[in-house]
């Protein structure tokens, strides 16, 4: 029979465990009910790719009945081994956490009250905005008349949960409006 590394340690530490118990006469049925109620108890076992950032770490993540029910390294991947960045280790949270922000929120200039505003509101607005800030200060030429086509006035910083072909997106249109200033917490 063969086993895989992650199979070999789930297999190692019950059965260290049941034994270092059964040595000392204890009863291993409360054992087993907590086992049987382990949240990857039944789960399918999926391996999929950290999308956060070129080393593309292997994760495997748990599903049961349609829900991802829990997230880790995979320890037979050589690149990681197991192990995961914060942002990688982040990921079940990512997607279930009751912290996500599940709407569009938008401060007035000078509010301090956060307002829930829809899609459609907050796309129309950031686009307005960012038409009329590029009509107004778009630079064709610099001093020596060279073509520079840059917008100096906007910048775009990333953030640390947008994957890698989002930031593939984000910078192709960053570049297509002229923007110079653009950085994420991830820059390779
Ligand atoms: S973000 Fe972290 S966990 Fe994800 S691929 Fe990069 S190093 Fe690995």
């Amino acid at each position: 029979m063969q086993f895989n590394r992650r199979e070999f340690m789930k297999g190692a530490g019950a059965g260290v465990a049941g034994l270092a118990l059964s040595q000392l006469g204890l009863d291993l049925e409360p054992v087993k009910a907590y086992a049987g109620s382990l949240k990857i108890d039944g789960a399918k076992d999926i391996v999929t790719v950290c999308p956060f950032c070129s080393v593309s770490c292997n994760i495997i993540a748990s599903v049961k009945d349609g829900r991802l029910v829990s997230t880790e390294g995979d320890p037979d991947y050589p690149i990681n081994q197991g192990a995961l960045c914060a942002k990688g280790a982040s990921m079940l949270s990512m997607t279930r956490s009751n912290h996500r922000v599940a709407h569009p929120l938008y401060r007035a200039p000078g509010s301090a009250q956060w307002e829930e505003k829809s899609w459609e509101w907050m796309f129309e607005r950031i686009s307005r905005r960012v038409k009329e800030t590029r009509d107004k200060d778009f630079i064709p030429k610099n001093a020596k008349g060279q073509t520079v086509n840059r917008l100096e006035s906007m910048f775009f910083i990333g953030t640390s949960h947008a994957d890698n072909e989002e930031c593939a997106a984000i910078v192709q249109m960053s570049r297509g409006l002229g923007l110079v200033h653009i950085d994420h917490q991830a820059r390779t």
